[in-house]
C-alpha cells in the first residue's frame, strides 16, 4: 500500500516541512475510527451498484463487483481487530485508496463513469440560463450569486450518505437548493472576501474542482468565467485517475469543449491560454498536496488565489494548511463526522477565505 512520506512542492504551502493532508489518525480516536469504518462499510453498496452499472452488459460484472465489496467489508473488518493493518497512522485518504486498489483490481476504474456523464449532460443543458442570469447582475452583486451556486452545485456528492438519498429520490434542484442557501453561512468570511475582490485583481487563480455535474458546471466554472472577466488568468484542476464522482482531468477539458460553443468567454480564453486545465495527480476524494505533478507546480508558482472546493479538498483534508497567497476554501458539510468536527448542522455551508499577504 502506498504511503507517501515525501515533502510536497505544491509552491503555494507556507509550510511544506509540516505539511499533512489530512491531520486525523483515527487509530487514536475510537470514535472517528468506528464512524469512518462503518461508513466506508456502509458506502461500498453503493460502490458495488456503480461497479456492476459502470460494466452494464458485461456478464461478469455482478460478479467482479461482489468480490470487490465482499473483499473490502472482510478488510473493514479485519482493521477493527487490527487498527495498524495499514500501518500506524489511518486516515480517511487510506481507506479511500484501499478501496480504489481493489475496485481497480476488480476492473472497475470508473465505477461512477455512467452517473458523471449524465449529471454532466443534465447540468450542461442548465448552464447557458445560469450564465445569462448571471451577465444579467451588476458585477458586484454577482460575487455572492456565485459563491451560493457553488454551494448549491456541491450537495451532488456520491460521497456522501445522504446527498445519495436526496439524489435517488430526485429530490435535488439547483435553482431551489442556490435559493435556499442564504447568509450569514456557518463559516462566514464573505464579506472579507468582497472586500478583498473590491480592491484587488487577482493575477493568477488555481482551483482545485469536485464533482462532476452541477458542481463543476454550475458552480465552479461560472465562477471561473467571472474571474476570465475580470482578467484573472485562471488554472482548473481536476484529478489524474477517476475517484467516485470527482470530475477527471480528461471529462474537464471535454466539457469545456463543449461550452465554448455557447460561451464566447470561455471559447476566447481557451483561445488565448487566459484558462488552462492541468491534471492535479490526485487518485482520491480528497486532496494531497504532496502528490501535485511538476506542471501544475509550475503552474501555481505565481498564483495569487487558490481555491480549494468540497468537504474532501477543502475541510477534510487542507483546511489548516495556510498558504502564502489568498485561499478560498468553500464546501457545503454533508457528513456526520465533518458536522461533529466543526459543530455544525447538515447542509452548513463554509465559505473561509484567507488573505494572502500581498
Ligand atoms: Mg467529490
Amino acid at each position: 500500500m502506498l504511503d507517501i512520506q515525501t515533502q510536497p512542492q505544491f509552491p503555494l504551502i507556507a509550510d511544506p516541512e509540516n505539511y499533512r493532508a489530512h491531520t486525523i489518525n483515527m487509530i487514536e480516536f475510537p470514535k472517528v475510527f468506528d464512524y469512518w469504518v462503518s461508513l466506508f462499510a456502509e458506502h461500498s453498496d453503493v460502490m458495488r451498484e456503480r461497479c456492476v452499472e459502470s460494466h452494464a452488459g458485461r456478464d461478469d460484472a455482478v460478479e467482479r463487483a461482489q468480490w470487490f465489496q465482499d473483499k473490502f467489508r472482510e478488510e473493514l473488518k479485519q482493521l477493527r481487530e487490527q487498527p495498524t493493518m495499514f500501518g500506524e497512522e489511518l486516515t480517511i485518504l487510506k481507506l479511500c485508496r484501499r478501496r480504489l486498489e481493489l475496485h481497480t483490481e476488480a476492473g472497475f476504474e470508473d465505477p461512477f463513469k455512467p452517473m458523471k456523464d449524465i449529471e454532466n449532460a443534465a447540468a450542461l443543458k442548465l448552464l447557458p440560463g445560469v450564465l445569462r442570469d448571471l451577465d444579467e447582475q451588476a458585477m458586484e452583486d454577482r460575487l455572492l450569486i456565485l459563491m451560493r451556486g457553488i454551494f448549491a452545485g456541491n450537495i451532488f456528492d456520491m460521497g456522501a450518505k445522504d446527498t445519495i438519498e436526496l439524489y435517488e429520490s430526485g429530490g435535488i434542484d439547483f435553482h431551489k437548493v442556490r435559493e435556499s442557501v442564504q447568509r450569514p453561512f456557518f463559516v462566514d468570511d464573505f464579506d472579507i472576501l468582497k472586500a478583498r475582490f473590491e480592491s484587488y485583481q487577482h493575477r493568477k487563480a488555481v482551483m482545485f474542482v469536485d464533482n462532476a455535474g452541477s458542481d463543476v458546471v454550475l458552480g465552479m466554472l461560472p465562477f471561473a468565467r467571472y474571474l476570465l472577466q475580470r482578467g484573472t488568468q485562471v488554472v482548473l484542476t481536476a484529478n489524474t485517475v477517476p475517484s467516485l464522482n470527482d470530475i477527471t482531468h480528461e471529462e474537464l477539458i471535454a466539457l469545456l469543449e463543449q461550452i465554448r460553443v455557447f460561451d464566447d468567454v470561455f471559447d476566447e480564453a481557451l483561445k488565448s491560454g487566459q484558462v488552462v486545465c492541468e491534471a492535479s495527480g490526485n487518485d482520491l476524494p480528497v486532496i494531497d498536496l504532496r502528490i501535485t505533478p511538476a506542471g501544475l507546480n509550475a503552474l501555481a508558482a505565481d498564483a495569487d488565489l487558490l481555491v480549494l472546493e468540497g468537504m474532501g479538498r477543502g475541510l477534510e483534508t487542507n483546511y489548516d494548511t495556510r498558504f502564502t497567497c489568498d485561499t478560498l476554501k468553500l464546501a457545503m458539510i454533508k457528513d456526520q463526522q465533518v458536522m461533529d468536527h466543526f459543530g455544525s448542522k447538515l447542509y452548513d455551508v463554509v465559505c473561509r477565505f484567507e488573505p494572502g499577504g500581498e
